[in-house]
């Protein structure tokens, strides 16, 4: 496996990165900590002929308990006690991503943006060629769910589902301006492993907001994943609830892992907001979400264990959280 040439530019403004990405698209990625970019092109996989790092752009940088800039390193928010105050959800979420060495590189803006993986793409050029090449790169079918149409590889990013439920958003900027939506409006329900997110043309992802409400909410994130040290979750449940006295006043479920996006699951959880959460309720909303999700069969763990998993996952952080000391 080796790298293929290609010209790096370094802009030091959003501006300046976004004239770059006018001039030299559709041939260029965004470079942030490269440690999911870099490895794909090592294998080959929808390399382009320019790279526009991020590094030297300060406003990508800022950092507060309120705003998150895309270039913030995992490893910054992993060693940052209030982060763990505050965010337990994204604080477990930051902590299970791969590596230390690969925290210390990855960002905040790449995470979200980490390209979909299946089975039959994330391979070497010579195994892909060797199979026949598959829709997301170079190819013309899916070996997953066979036809021609749409790309089943899965979301694997972890921080995602963790900032659905701390009801974050994010900061996009592009050609037509800025713009901020809610993080699960960054990523495409009706699209595929493909078509994955709601960015334009050249848009930039500049920082996550994460509003002050955040930081009342009791949360928690849990991984499957096959090795505990290193992997990519097979699932990611992130759960955030509020409770006053015996009665829900706010409860939020996000998934990762499974399907083409991370998901919420609006039409479940509010009905239960005003309720008590006794172990009847769990057990249905976490029926509910188990039903709900569609995995496939393009990562490490079958399909029906990685479903009957949410479950589980979604029943035990439900318990934990409403069990906990002065949950309010
Ligand atoms: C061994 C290994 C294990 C891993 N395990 C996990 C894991 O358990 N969980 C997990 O979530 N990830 C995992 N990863 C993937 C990756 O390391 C992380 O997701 C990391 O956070 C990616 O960030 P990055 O800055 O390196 O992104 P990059 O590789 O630089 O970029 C990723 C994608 O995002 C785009 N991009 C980056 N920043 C922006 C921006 N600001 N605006 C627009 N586009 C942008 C890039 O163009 C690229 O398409 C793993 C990687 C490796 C090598
Ligand atoms: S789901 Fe299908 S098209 Fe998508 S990467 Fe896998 S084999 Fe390729």
């Amino acid at each position: 496996m080796h790298l293929d040439p290609f010209e790096l530019h370094r802009p030091a403004t959003v501006d300046e990165t976004l004239a770059l990405a006018r001039e030299l698209a559709p041939g260029f990625d965004y470079l942030a900590g490269g440690t999911d970019l870099l490895p794909n092109y090592k294998m080959h996989l929808n390399v382009r002929p320019h790279l526009i790092a991020l590094d030297r752009v300060s406003e990508l940088q800022e950092y507060s308990l309120d705003r998150l800039g895309a270039m913030v390193r995992l490893a910054d928010l992993d060693r940052d006690p209030q982060i763990a105050r505050h965010y337990p959800a994204l604080a477990e979420a930051v902590h299970g991503v791969a590596t230390p060495l690969v925290r210390a590189s990855g960002t905040v803006g790449g995470n979200l943006l980490v390209e979909t993986r299946c089975f039959f793409f994330n391979q070497s050029y010579f195994w892909r060629a060797s199979l026949g090449f598959c829709l997301k790169a170079d190819g013309d079918r899916c070996h997953v769910v066979p036809q021609k149409e749409k790309c089943y590889a899965t979301f694997s990013g972890d921080l995602a589902p963790a900032l659905m439920v701390l009801g974050a958003s994010v900061e996009v900027a592009g050609p037509e301006g800025r713009r901020t939506l809610p993080i699960e409006q960054l990523y495409a329900a009706e699209g595929d492993g493909i078509q994955r997110v709601h960015l334009r043309p050249g848009e930039l992802v500049v920082a996550v907001d994460l509003p002050p409400e955040g930081r009342h909410l009791h949360s928690t994130y849990r991984k499957l994943r096959a090795r505990p040290s290193y992997d990519f979750p097979e699932l990611g449940v992130a759960v955030s609830l509020r409770r006053e006295a015996d009665r829900l006043t706010g409860l939020d479920v996000a998934v990762g892992g499974l399907e083409t996006y991370p998901r919420r699951f609006p039409a479940i959880t509010q009905p239960e907001v005003g309720q008590t959460l006794d172990s009847e309720g769990i057990g249905r909303i976490a029926q509910a979400i188990q039903s709900a999700v569609r995995p496939v069969h393009n990562t490490a763990y079958p399909p029906d264990y990685r479903k009957r998993m949410t479950g589980v996952f979604v029943r035990r952080a439900l318990t934990d959280l409403w069990a906990a000391r002065g949950a309010s």
